[in-house]
């Protein structure tokens, strides 16, 4: 019998973590992504103790923690008058009751470290995925290059547009939720050269609000070498038909002129490069797989970046999906990715729903139900096999 292969669509952070993953489990698995080599995107993620203890399995814990930020509180203030409406104990006081660090990182620094951990043989660039055929035992992969590919199973991680998804519930366009994202990074140096603030006034990880948008901040390296912001603010249409835009210092002037506060108003001022994201979403939906297909991450669930759990979501979903196919084997995918929806639907659509809603921290709060779940510590049945 010949040994089952796995493909992952996307090698995204999803796509990446589920591959390494399975590939440490010692699944054949075979990773399509639609760029042609590895870039440096995006900017900062907060990576809390939920996420951490899935790198801890990947084995790049340590390095992560030496790389990131360890902000000793989430803070949440006031734009304009400063108040600290929520202080929300990260640090030591996280590692201790959750179980795992709480860091903030360089997006393209922690996909670095994740897409190493692959097998650069069963890595492929450059295969965008254009048609998918479930045919006897196997699924057929078809590529905008021309080349075709076989997998026993097919795992669409292939983000927020995902062609897989187009197979398994029809060609839907993700919802804009009506805000957008300012994203802009500033070197510390700059802010080191303000001289009406201490640098210290430039707290680890601090989230601005006013009733409709805010601004987070924090630092995405350990050293403390680049300060990151990003906003979320209401922006009725998006029809730039692009997935950002080129936005200014004079436009965040105007769209938080309420902001009062010498920090955020700082910000603003050292901005040199800034660019706006609409931010997309989709409502909870209950297929998860069809057949020999199987979602994860944005893919499947796209929520707005305010609880800053999407990523954390996304390799979740992996660490699950993996322990399912563990103990039920890839020749049981139908339990195994039964197994997995189960255990993510309830938590994958309270993360969206609260993303949807903005509260997440905004005042003080028990965030133990998010940085405290262990994803291995969530029972399986083996048991559940017998249905089939
Ligand atoms: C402004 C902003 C800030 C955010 N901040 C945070 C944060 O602080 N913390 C957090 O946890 N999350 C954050 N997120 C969310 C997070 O970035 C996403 O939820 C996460 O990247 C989802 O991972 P994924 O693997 O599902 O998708 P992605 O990381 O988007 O990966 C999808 C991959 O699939 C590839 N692909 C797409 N189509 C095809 C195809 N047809 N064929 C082959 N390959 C394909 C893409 O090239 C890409 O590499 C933020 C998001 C935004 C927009």
């Amino acid at each position: 019998m010949s040994t089952p292969t796995i493909a992952v669509i996307g090698a995204g952070l999803g796509g990446a973590a589920v591959a390494a993953l399975l590939q440490k489990a010692g699944f054949d698995t075979q990773v399509y992504e639609q760029a042609e080599a590895f870039s440096r995107l995006g900017a900062g993620i907060h990576m809390g103790p939920n996420l951490m203890k899935v790198m801890r399995r990947i084995g790049v814990e340590q390095q992560l923690e030496a790389m990131g930020s360890h902000p000793s509180h989430w803070f949440s203030r006031d734009g304009a008058s400063g108040d600290y409406m929520s202080r929300i104990e990260l640090g030591d006081h996280a590692r201790s009751r959750y179980g795992a660090a709480y860091i903030t990182v360089h997006r393209g620094d922690l996909h670095a470290l994740l897409v190493d951990q692959l097998d650069s043989e069963r890595l492929h660039y450059g295969k965008r995925l254009s048609g998918v055929e479930e045919r006897g035992d196997g699924v057929e992969l078809s590529f905008v290059d021309g080349s075709k590919a076989r997998a026993d199973i097919v795992i669409g991680a292939d983000g927020v547009n995902s062609a897989l998804r187009e197979a398994l519930l029809g060609v839907e366009a993700p919802l804009y939720s009506g805000w957008v994202a300012h994203r802009a990074i500033i070197p510390a140096a700059k802010l080191e050269a303000i001289e009406e603030l201490e640098l210290s006034a430039f707290e680890d990880c601090v989230k601005w609000w006013s009733e409709d948008r805010h601004m987070m901040v924090y630092y995405v390296t350990g050293d403390r070498r680049e300060y990151y912001y990003v906003t979320g603010v209401p922006e009725p249409e998006w029809d730039h038909g692009t997935s950002f835009v080129e936005s200014s210092r004079e436009e965040l002037r105007e769209a938080f002129a309420d902001y009062t506060h010498p920090v955020v108003q700082a910000l603003i001022d050292s901005t040199e490069e800034v660019t706006k994201w609409p931010l997309l979403e989709r409502d909870p939906q209950a297929l998860w797989h069809k057949g020999r297909m199987v979602l994860l991450g944005d893919a499947c669930h796209p929520m707005k970046p305010h609880m800053a759990q999407g990523a954390a979501m996304a390799i979740e979903d992996a660490a699950m999906l993996v322990r399912c196919l563990e103990a039920f084997g890839v020749e049981h995918y139908r339990q195994a990715f039964a197994c997995y929806r189960d255990r993510r639907f309830e938590r994958a659509s309270k993360v969206q729903q609260v993303s949807h809603d903005n509260t997440w921290l905004r005042t003080q709060e028990d965030p133990a139900w998010v940085f405290g779940y262990d994803v291995y510590a969530e029972p399986i049945d083996a048991t559940e096999k017998s249905v089939a």
